[in-house]
């Protein structure tokens, strides 16, 4: 069997034309939605995620504003810039690139932010909601590439509902709180969370219907560790510099002779990732059509 490419660009375009009709609406109204992106240090990988950020908003018509701290920034320096953007009226959702240079507490920052204008759904006040809200309509965002994850699923028609999914990674951005969006009311998957001290990986996802890796260890997934016809949605990336070029290769978790086995595989690079930017945009229109 040779996998269904899940094509994470050409579905981000989709619900991007979808928000369109949005942004006009709230314009209509008088209202602009406008994204922040603040970055501490140069990191490469994050650079280009948020310079990414920009081109999405740019082409819908989304403000965008940006404050970039170097890699000396204080934690008091942070502080601030996360109070600037919960003032600036421009502002209607706004996220801090993660990770923060190490010394600088991601959780008190995360907590800093107004939950209102959380674009990213990582303030504890929005992860809690996801937690307390089971089923129906969530008033509050949702993190991206949980979302985004959840939302190509639904768009390649892979069934979810009742089957047994296994998610390698438990970090805050995806792991965690996919294992509870895939468990709420509604989705009604079962999830078998796994993480570096899981023992028999290689059994746990050897049961699963669909496999999400988000650890960040290339090639960790196995294709004789994939159940024939399961679908996998590849998140890790590592990136790689090639020496000759001096160019940035992205590399998935998975092994890719497993496209030989599965029914649907999501790939590194051009599948999660163009999502996660896609829900971004779906959370910054959302908070603006919630004032
Ligand atoms: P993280 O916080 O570092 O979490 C990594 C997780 O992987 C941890 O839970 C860790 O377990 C687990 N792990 C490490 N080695 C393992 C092993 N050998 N077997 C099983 N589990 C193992 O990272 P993150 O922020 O969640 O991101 C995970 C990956 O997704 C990264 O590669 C990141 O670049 C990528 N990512 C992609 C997108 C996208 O849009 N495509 C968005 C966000 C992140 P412990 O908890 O036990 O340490």
């Amino acid at each position: 069997m040779t996998a269904t490419r899940m094509d994470g660009i050409a579905t981000a375009t989709a619900v991007k034309a979808e928000l369109v009709e949005r942004i006009a609406a709230l314009k209509a109204r008088g209202i602009t939605p406008g994204l922040a992106t603040l970055m501490v240090g140069e990191d490469p990988g994050s650079l280009s995620y948020v310079a990414g950020k920009h081109r999405d908003s740019l082409e819908l018509g989304i403000e965008s504003v940006r404050i970039d701290l170097p890699e000396t920034a204080s934690a008091d320096d942070v502080r601030a810039a996360v109070r600037e953007l919960n003032a600036n009226p421009i502002v209607t959702g706004f996220l801090i690139q993660l990770p923060l240079p190490a010394g600088i507490d991601e959780n008190e920052m995360l907590e800093l932010i107004d939950p209102a204008k959380d674009a990213d759904g990582l303030h504890p006040m929005n992860l809690g909601r996801l937690v307390l809200r089971v089923g129906g309509e969530l008033n509050s965002p949702l993190p991206a590439t949980p979302a985004g994850i959840v939302e190509m699923l639904r768009r390649y028609d892979v069934p979810i509902s009742g089957k047994h999914v296994i998610v390698i990674g438990r970090g805050l951005t995806v792991g965690r709180p996919l294992g509870l969006l895939l468990t709420r009311k509604g989705v009604d998957a079962t999830v078998t969370l796994a993480h570096s001290r899981t023992k028999n990986l290689a059994e746990e996802v050897r049961r699963a219907d669909i496999i999400i890796a988000a650890v960040g260890v290339p090639g960790l997934i196995k294709a004789d560790w994939v159940k024939p016809g399961a679908a996998i949605l590849d998140v890790g990336i590592t990136r790689v510099i090639n020496p000759e070029t001096g160019k940035a290769k992205l590399i998935g978790d998975v092994d890719p002779g497993a496209a030989e086995v599965a029914s649907f595989l999501s790939p590194v690079p051009g599948g999660v990732g163009p999502m996660t930017r896609a829900m971004l945009m779906h959370n910054v229109v959302e908070a603006a059509e919630r004032l």
